[in-house]
């Protein structure tokens, strides 16, 4: 596996990997667990080479969010990628990514707007504006997103096929820890009380979307989860909401396939979820 620095480096990298079959670029924050594994898994399957990056974004924490706390495992990570024979690790510098005086801000309306975009200012800004720059830095055929972000999949397909950027874009499905529980690098932040009620969060899912799919009111549906969640321990909850599968929009009756997406706090832990529904 070649480890890139430099942007030189990694664009010499990549066009001797492009002389002999199509590259796959898997984004990542680091800390990687099998959820990022699975999308390397699929990326391998979908083209020839697959090429990670690993960047912590400033641009998509929020001013009292958790970026120093982020954990970062740099060399767990290389190991991991090298056993699933990963051609390029990309570790941009900050000052590639944000040289001096950057003033260029990728910003998509409708789909970032609510869910995170609501709870998180700015936050789809950043993911919007440091995907753009990975996918132009590394020029993949095709990028791997998880639906484990959904809204933030949706933005990133949104923002492609708006700037005609020539990549095909695949999500791949939620990876999950055999009690349901999302695999997330920020699970690590649980205490081991919070572990054992996290699941909650997925069981309530699959509890409101089964309800849903049996003809319960959609708004009934969504209050009662939230009740049953806040019993359980989570909170405050950042949303609940019954969304359409493609464009996002608010839903207030099962009438098309639709996605209920979640956020709450469980203890200093903010947890995200959703699930597909169908009617
Ligand atoms: P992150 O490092 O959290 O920015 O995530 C990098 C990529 O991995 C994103 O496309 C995420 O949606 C995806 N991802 C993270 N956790 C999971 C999971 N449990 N299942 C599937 N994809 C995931």
């Amino acid at each position: 596996m070649h480890i890139a620095r430099t942007l030189d480096d990694l664009r010499t990298a990549v066009a001797r990997l492009k002389q002999n079959g199509a590259v796959a670029l898997v984004p990542t924050m680091g800390a990687l667990h099998e959820g990022h594994l699975a999308l390397v898994d699929e990326a391998a399957k979908a083209a020839d080479h697959v090429v990670v990056s690993i960047f912590v974004n400033p641009k998509q924490f929020g001013p009292n969010e958790d970026l120093d706390a982020y954990p970062r495992q740099p060399e767990r990570d290389a190991d991991l990628l090298r056993a699933r024979n990963v051609a390029i690790l990309w570790l941009p510098p900050v000052d590639v990514m944000y040289p001096q005086g950057f003033a260029t801000n990728i910003s998509v309306s409708g789909v970032s707007e609510g869910l995170c975009g609501g709870a998180r200012p700015g936050h789809f800004d950043g993911v919007a504006t440091v995907v753009t720059k990975l996918l132009l830095q590394v020029q993949p055929d095709v990028a791997l997103f998880g639906e484990k972000d959904y809204q933030q999949l949706a933005v990133i397909r949104r923002f492609v096929a708006d700037l005609n950027l020539p990549v095909a874009i695949k999500g791949v499905a939620i990876q999950r820890a055999e009690d349901g529980l999302a695999l997330s690098s920020r699970n690590v932040y649980l205490s081991e009380t919070e572990r054992d009620t996290a699941p909650r969060l997925h069981q309530t899912l699959q509890d409101a979307a089964l309800a849903l799919t049996s003809g319960a009111s959609a708004p009934e549906t969504l209050a009662n989860a939230a009740a049953r969640l806040e019993e359980a321990g989570f909170g405050p909850i950042d949303y609940l909401e019954l969304r359409d599968a493609g464009d996002l929009a608010l839903m207030d009756a099962l009438d098309r396939p639709a996605r209920l997406l979640v956020a709450a706090r469980l203890g200093r832990t903010r947890l995200i979820d959703n699930i597909a529904v169908t009617p």
